[in-house]
């Protein structure tokens, strides 16, 4: 079995992520979905590896912010997801800083604007390199560490956008390539049962900044939509990747929980 079957029946001891290693990528940013699953792994006792792959800046900043507020562990190390050896070398990296990983979040994500006709073939390539291959070669250079070990978690962050293709902006690279990790999740958690769990959490609007390039007109039109009304803050995300992160979730393999104020409900 992937995880043991928990040995308390306590909310707070299998919420608990004390002596636990959690490495999170693309946390770079002020108010993203990185830093706020990393704020709640680091209260929940986790020491946590953050990467960033332009904003050394924020990733700094976040460090500094999570070291002085909980205390624990919190280091930050460049990584371009798109490329391989840097997911290696990343993975590398943590175990020799931090000894084991015991959970990953692939959160890492690019996006951009524009159909299939409009946009460039390096523009497709772009995202769909670091949206679902990137997710791919972090999960083939922590895996091999996961099966060793005997367990790990491994999240990633997807998108509605992978469920319903996104009307009327036209994302068909970001669509297809978040539809990819959401079947990513369910494939591997299939290949990794005797070892690990893999889950998927698919937010839909959420203001990080990811969208900041978009005129707000456009951005008032996505959020009439929305039943809900509003898009979400990323730090209404942070419980559902500690649960998956957790012991909470020992039962919970090949899920994809969509947090999207009832969008794909419509
Ligand atoms: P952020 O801009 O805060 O996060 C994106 C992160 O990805 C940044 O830290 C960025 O690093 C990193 N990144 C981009 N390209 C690469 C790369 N090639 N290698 C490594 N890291 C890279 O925005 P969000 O919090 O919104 O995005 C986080 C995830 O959530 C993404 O996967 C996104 O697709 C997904 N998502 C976002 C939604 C939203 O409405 N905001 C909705 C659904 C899903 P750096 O800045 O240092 O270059």
């Amino acid at each position: 079995m992937p995880q043991p079957i928990p040995k308390s029946d306590s909310l707070i001891d299998l919420f608990s992520l004390k002596g636990k290693v959690i490495v999170i990528t693309g946390a770079s940013g002020p108010r993203g979905m990185g830093i706020e699953a990393a704020r709640g792994c680091a209260e929940m006792g986790a020491d946590i590896a953050i990467t960033y792959s332009s904003r050394k800046e924020g990733a700094d900043k976040n460090v500094e912010e999570l070291t002085k507020t909980y205390g624990t562990k919190v280091k930050a190390y460049k990584c371009d997801v798109a490329d391989f050896a840097s997911c290696e070398q990343l993975v590398n990296d943590v175990l020799k800083d931090f000894g084991h990983i015991d959970g990953f979040i692939a959160n890492a994500g690019a996006t951009a604007d524009g159909g299939i006709l409009e946009s460039s073939k390096e523009e497709w390539d772009r995202v769909v390199q670091t949206d679902l291959n990137g997710t791919a070669y972090c999960a083939k250079a922590v895996g091999p560490h996961f099966k060793k070990q005997g367990h790990g978690s491994f999240v990633i962050t997807a998108s509605m956008s992978g469920h319903i293709a996104n009307f009327p902006q036209e994302q068909t690279s970001y669509n297809v390539a978040k539809a990819g990790c959401i079947h990513m999740a369910r494939s591997l958690a299939n290949e990794w049962r005797d070892f690990a769990r893999v889950n998927a959490i698919s937010p839909g609007y959420i203001d990080t900044g990811l969208s900041d390039f978009i005129d707000q007109k456009t951005q008032d039109l996505w959020y009439s939509m929305v039943p809900m009304g509003r898009p979400g803050l990323a730090k209404e995300l942070k419980a559902a990747y500690v649960y998956l992160i957790s012991d909470a979730s020992t039962y919970t393999t090949g899920a994809d929980i969509v947090i999207d104020g009832g969008y794909t409900c419509r």
